[in-house]
Formats: C-alpha cells, sequence, structure tokens
C-alpha cells in the first residue's frame, strides 16, 4: 500500500489530484498524478517514495505539469460557463 500525500511536501499547500491522460503537447500518456495545488513544482506519483528523496525533475516534465495545470483550469472554466450556458 502506498500513502499519498495530502498536503504538498514543499509548500503544506493542498494536493492536486491530476488523472491520467494524454498530453496535448506531446501526444503521449502520462499515468495520473498528484501536484502542488499553488504549482510550486513539486509532484507526487504512486512508487515515487520508494526511490531517493532528491529524484531529479527535468525542466520538461516541470512545463508539461503547469500547461497541464493551466489545461485543467481552462476545462474547469468551460464546464462552468457551459453549465451556464445550458440552463438559460
Ligand atoms: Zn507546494
Amino acid at each position: 500500500m502506498t500513502q499519498i500525500p495530502i498536503q504538498c511536501e514543499q509548500c503544506s499547500a493542498p494536493v492536486k489530484f491530476i488523472p491520467a491522460g494524454i498530453s496535448r503537447n506531446t501526444g503521449k500518456h502520462y499515468n495520473e498524478f498528484y501536484s502542488c495545488a499553488k504549482r510550486c513544482g513539486w509532484t507526487w506519483r504512486e512508487g515515487k517514495e520508494t526511490k531517493p528523496v532528491a529524484e531529479p525533475q527535468t525542466t520538461k516534465d516541470m512545463i508539461i505539469i503547469e500547461k497541464l495545470d493551466e489545461i485543467n483550469d481552462r476545462l474547469d472554466k468551460l464546464a462552468i460557463y457551459l453549465k451556464e450556458k445550458l440552463e438559460l
């Protein structure tokens, strides 16, 4: 059993669940993971705690995570917008 963190280990912000999907930028599949709600750069995925603490994270990874956050935000806004429109 793995222990899913409930808060960011870097800044103690709440943890945001990012479901698995296909990257819009690269078209590649990615597994579900957790990221910091404050976007400090911290992420966590299952199995991570078995690796050394100083797991290298490439700039590319960071950019992808940031983009995913942006897409999620946009989808949230779109969902709200559509809901409002459909209820008219
Ligand atoms: Zn954080």
